[in-house]
């Protein structure tokens, strides 16, 4: 056929024109695709699907994927990656991937509360069983272990109470006793530790990181993303294996956005890990607040854990995140009023983006143990934004001062 013969609607498809391929500027390009063409049949049959040598299918990634990927295995110490639509997608098909009927896994009680939904849930319904330990006890987690023990979660510091674990320790048991160990890496980011490199000397490290680049990666609240990170070519192909079945994939407009986002991420955190530690330690000055739970502060739970990890030299690094507890003598509808009365600070889950965050809790509801380190009181987590810190001071004194007055 030539090109008189077509009729336009085939001429606007089948277009003749190619743009140059030296197209180079700062971001890389949105490619978007499910079917990707091949150049004949023998290339779709010798096309591998397993490495990234090449391009088979958009669910198994574009240009666009491949090159977050490298990236974010590179953000956290990685070598391979796998790119899920949510960080908790990142969780699970950790979990799935992993473990099998029979099999038993150990999460500790202050894990991210949706790790706990599917362990109960879907974990639990496929004969996986599970063991909720100490996060502060080595030795707890060790008496946790048995010879079912396939994986073990790890999170530093814990959800909304902040305790910072002995992570060094965890590992090193974990690894001695040969368990799989996998890190929710969503705090650290791979900015305030290396995950993969606990000690700094190549010895120690974790197995795999599930990490929610909704948060920082993303930074901009409008994204949701998972990564899942590892060093080891055959775990990396266990976990990919269960992601190829399992259908996962996520749009070359987030993969983007967040491409865009990632050479800021060292500006936003440092910039957010500041403003929180300055407004944390104001609020430890504030009557209503009975006690902060900020890993940096010298009387957090696990503070020195976080400075063996983090804070190797100088100042240390933190995420933009910690919590109060309000003393019991304010019931519920006090705290209550204090969320509602603040005005740059939003109600809402999540962190990371340019907007100040609260969320009260109700800690006996999402803790299997008791908590005898944190103080009675109502815990409310602050996410901190890109704000200046000073109106986001002014705001919680003008909320402190509506609530508890
Ligand atoms: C937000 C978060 C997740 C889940 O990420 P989503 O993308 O919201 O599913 C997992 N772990 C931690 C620690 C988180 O903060």
């Amino acid at each position: 056929m030539t090109q008189a013969d077509i009729k336009l609607a085939t001429h606007l498809i089948h277009h003749p024109y190619q743009a140059p391929a030296a197209f180079e500027g700062p971001q890389p390009a949105v490619h978007k695709a499910s079917t990707v063409f091949f150049e004949n049949v023998q290339a779709m049959r010798e096309r591998r699907w397993l490495d990234k040598s090449s391009y088979t299918y958009g669910l198994h990634g574009t240009p666009t994927t491949y090159t977050l990927e490298e990236r974010l295995a590179t953000l956290e110490g990685g070598l391979q990656c796998l790119l899920v639509p949510s960080g908790l997608a990142a969780i699970a098909t950790t979990s799935l991937a992993l473990l099998k009927t029979g099999d038993e896994v150990l999460v500790p009680d202050n894990v991210y509360g949706p790790n706990k939904t599917i362990t109960e849930g879907e974990l639990a319904h496929f004969g996986i069983t599970h063991q909720y330990y100490d996060p502060m006890s080595v030795e707890d987690l060790a008496a946790k272990i048995t010879p079912a023990t396939k994986l073990v979660w790890l999170e530093a510091p814990g959800s909304v109470t902040m305790e910072f674990p002995n992570l060094v320790e965890q590992v090193r048991l974990c690894r001695d006793k040969g368990i799989t160990t996998v890190l929710d890496n969503t705090w650290g980011a791979g900015l305030a530790f290396n995950a993969f490199d606990l000690l700094g000397d190549g010895t120690l490290g974790v197995d795999v990181t599930a990490h929610a680049l909704t948060k920082y990666p993303s930074g901009g609240g409008d994204v949701l993303m998972g990564s899942i990170i590892t060093r080891k070519q055959p775990l990396h192909m266990r976990i990919k294996l269960c992601h190829m079945r399992l259908g996962l994939g996520v749009s070359g407009n987030d993969a983007e956005a967040v491409l865009r986002s990632l050479p800021s991420i060292g500006l936003r955190y440092h910039a957010q890990d500041r403003a929180a530690r300055q407004l944390a330690q104001w609020l430890a000055t504030q009557s209503a607040v009975v006690q902060v739970l900020h890993p940096a502060m010298p009387e957090a739970p696990g503070h020195a854990h976080w400075k063996q990890l983090c804070a190797r030299n100088g100042e240390g690094v933190a995420a933009g995140l910690f919590s109060v507890v309000i003393d019991e003598r304010f019931d519920q509808a006090a705290v209550d009023r204090f969320c509602d009365s603040l005005q740059l600070f939003k109600i809402g889950y999540s962190w990371g983006g340019p907007v100040s965050l609260v969320v009260p809790y109700e800690l006996a509801e999402m803790r299997s143990r008791a908590t005898p380190h944190i103080k009675p009181g109502t815990v409310v987590r602050f996410a901190i934004g890109l704000e200046e810190v000073s109106d986001l001071q002014a705001d919680m004194a003008q909320a402190l001062a509506q609530a508890f007055a």
